[in-house]
């Protein structure tokens, strides 16, 4: 059997606000949705390409009122879904920042864990240009799950693993009753396309940078935020590595990454509220970290997330 593979992507997002709050089971029955329109983060994985079994690979989730919006898709996303109390059914859309598949191993997960627990509507994905394309890789990947899940005795909902994906321009990219995202064009080394993304509510600005460099753009995008969640590395700990080609590792860290002083100068130009540090690229402490941010000139909040924390 071969499933059709992908919705036409105007089709799938006429869908309208009703469609997009039919996510609504948690994992052990928790309660859903929060009794208010607040809008929370949740750190679901802070982690990188390492497996450490602390930091589950990145993603995070921006969850107002009924809605959750989903950023990257790392590895153990669906755990971290479920162990934060969020729906398991399927987020309100995903948002890719790039195709580093550290930030996509998970996208499986979400597609067909979210199925299996129930989701009947297509998964609405949005990312750089290659995300339509990876979706439909993915669902043809999958296909005998599909057509035993389909076709036999589990009666699994005909079409719920669809993927509405949209590969999407900088500019805004969602906005719809109160929220609205913007996908910001970001450096990371030889990538062609890699985005942050800004998040406004009536309530809470909430940036997240993905895998980027030191950038101005995402300085200025990111101007009076609330949050401000970026990634970084303890610029005082990269060397060459043992190993072949590891002596490109400082070059490799300086093109595609940002150290804790740039992200400072990023932060001090954007002047969040509260500056959160994820994806932390190679060995580091949490109080030196913060102190290359101060060298960096930021001066305001800043803290190490840790897996299932909320902001
Ligand atoms: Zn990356
Ligand atoms: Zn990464």
């Amino acid at each position: 059997m071969s499933p059709p593979l992908l919705l036409c992507a105007a089709a799938a997002f006429t869908l309208g606000l009703s469609a997009e709050l039919s996510a609504q089971r948690t994992y052990g029955g928790a309660p859903w949705p929060p009794p208010n329109d607040s809008t929370v983060v949740v750190m679901l994985g802070t982690g990188m390409p390492a497996p450490n079994p602390e930091r589950s690979g990145p993603a995070v989730a921006v969850v107002v009122g009924p809605r959750v919006f989903l950023f990257d898709a790392g590895p153990g996303v669906m755990r971290r879904v479920a162990a934060a109390k969020l729906p398991i059914d399927g987020p309100t859309s995903v948002f890719l920042t790039h195709l580093h598949s550290d930030h996509t191993l998970g996208l499986p997960d979400v597609i067909f864990t979210s199925w299996v627990m129930g989701r009947s509507t297509p998964l609405r994905l949005v990312g750089p240009a290659g995300t339509a394309k990876m979706a439909e890789h993915i669902v043809s990947a999958w296909e005998q799950d599909i057509d035993i899940r389909t076709n036999g005795l589990e009666h699994a909902r005909p079409g719920g693993y669809r993927v509405a994906a949209r590969d999407v321009q900088p500019g805004v990219v969602y906005d719809s009753a109160g929220v609205k995202v913007t996908a910001i064009l970001v450096p990371h080394g030889s990538w062609k396309q890699a985005f942050a993304y800004r998040v406004d509510t009536r309530t809470r600005s909430v940036v997240i940078s993905g895998d980027v460099r030191y950038s101005e753009a995402l300085a200025k995008a990111a101007r009076g935020a609330d949050v401000l969640i970026h990634e970084v590395y303890d610029g005082r700990r990269v060397v060459p590595e043992r190993r072949a080609g590891g002596d490109a590792w400082p070059s490799y860290m300086k093109s595609f990454h940002a150290s804790d002083v740039e992200v400072g100068r990023v932060a001090a130009r954007a002047q969040p509220k509260l500056l959160v540090l994820y994806h932390i690229v190679g060995p580091f402490t949490p109080n030196e970290l913060a102190d290359g941010v101060r060298r960096g000139g930021y001066r305001g909040r800043v803290v190490v997330a840790n897996d299932l924390d909320r902001f």
